[in-house]
């Protein structure tokens, strides 16, 4: 349920409503944008009545959220939720450009790539510690150790950094290391793992699972959102489907798709979508024209050596030719791509 406020609610009008809500058991989440002030209720509605609301001084408007996530809707917030990962900014006319190896392998090989995805643009750089590997033999990560190598070179490089947690046990870890903490497709429904990084404040890239839908993935958002972090930013990464000589069928229309339902910046994962460089550029210019927040792509100098995800890296030179591509898009369609020193260009 949403309440609307008269324009200019004086604090003590504001606080009246929060006290009343929280009073009746629920869960208040204000929203104070420049026009309006609402806020959102969250909580059984059954058991919440409207006229009572409806007569507390300030109010204008109560209005239920049809829709079962709530906090993540475009009807709680109008305008684009912009994230921000340091000095980098998400959303709202941002993009993040997301590069590095699927894993961190160690730091002469995350040097060289991070040292090339930087001068081409990119603004966060990726790199896992902890691998959600389809086998127990496959390279599972370096742990502490790659997280160490992952936040020296991103400060080396003035790169904000971003990793993955499997585990609601790793979050106290990595948010001594990272930026921005990935959950990848795998993890979309943990919701234990939603929750604990719920609770935190930094910011996190909630990647779209395998055989999740729209809707799946904004009531996972809701998660995180209901616990407190508003520090949001969705990942289409692709879908299973029938089709195998892509690696997932990426679906470009959940970007505008999720676009018109919610306020939360949405990027794109063309790697994993297709793994498939060659296809890679192209759905990266793709789904800038489709109006992502940002597209995030695994770089490696070396494919063939890669531990984790080789055969979908793009060289360093293909990602600075996409690099070209995608900020012309931006240029035409007026969207800004922060560098890593904070400067907008
Ligand atoms: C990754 O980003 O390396 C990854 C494992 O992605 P996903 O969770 O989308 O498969
Ligand atoms: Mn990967």
């Amino acid at each position: 349920m949403i309440i609307v406020l008269k324009p200019h609610p004086t604090p003590d009008q504001i606080q009246h409503v929060l006290d009343r809500i929280e009073a009746l058991g629920f869960i208040p989440h204000l929203s104070q944008g420049v026009s309006r002030t609402i806020i959102g209720v969250i909580g059984d509605e059954e058991k919440l009545q409207v006229e009572p609301l409806l007569a507390i001084d300030g109010v204008e408007q109560v209005v239920p959220i049809l829709k079962p996530y709530k906090l993540a809707s475009r009807e709680f917030q109008a305008s684009d939720t912009i994230v921000e990962v340091k000095d980098i900014r998400i959303g709202g006319g941002h993009l993040a450009m997301i590069a590095g190896p699927c894993a961190v392998e160690g730091e002469a090989i995350l040097t060289e790539i991070a040292e090339s995805v930087r001068d081409a643009g990119a603004n966060i750089l990726r790199g896992g510690a902890f691998k959600p590997r389809t086998s127990p033999y496959s390279f599972q990560g370096l742990g502490e150790e790659g997280l160490k190598i992952l936040r020296s070179t991103g400060d080396r490089f003035g790169m904000p950094v971003v990793t993955e947690v499997m585990d609601p046990r790793q979050i106290e870890l990595v948010l001594r290391y990272a930026d921005m903490i990935q959950i990848g497709a795998r993890n979309m429904q943990n919701f234990d793992l939603l929750k604990e990084v719920g609770r935190t404040s930094i910011p996190v890239l909630l990647k779209r699972g395998l055989s999740a839908t729209v809707k799946d993935l904004l009531m996972s958002a809701e998660y995180i959102l209901s616990q407190g972090n508003k520090k949001l930013v969705l990942c289409e990464r692709g879908v299973k489907s029938f089709e195998d000589s892509t690696r997932n069928m990426l679906d470009l229309a959940s970007v505008p798709n999720v676009k018109g339902l919610s306020h939360l910046p949405i990027i794109v994962d063309p790697s994993h979508a297709t793994g498939r460089p060659d296809l890679i550029p192209a759905m990266a210019r793709a789904a800038v024209a489709a109006g992502c927040d940002g597209v995030h792509v695994e770089v490696h100098s070396c494919p063939e050596k890669a531990l984790s995800d080789g055969p979908q890296s793009l060289l360093p030179r293909d990602y600075a030719r996409m690099m070209e591509d995608v900020q012309a898009l931006a240029d035409l369609l007026g969207k800004s791509i922060d560098v890593c020193d904070g400067v907008s260009v």
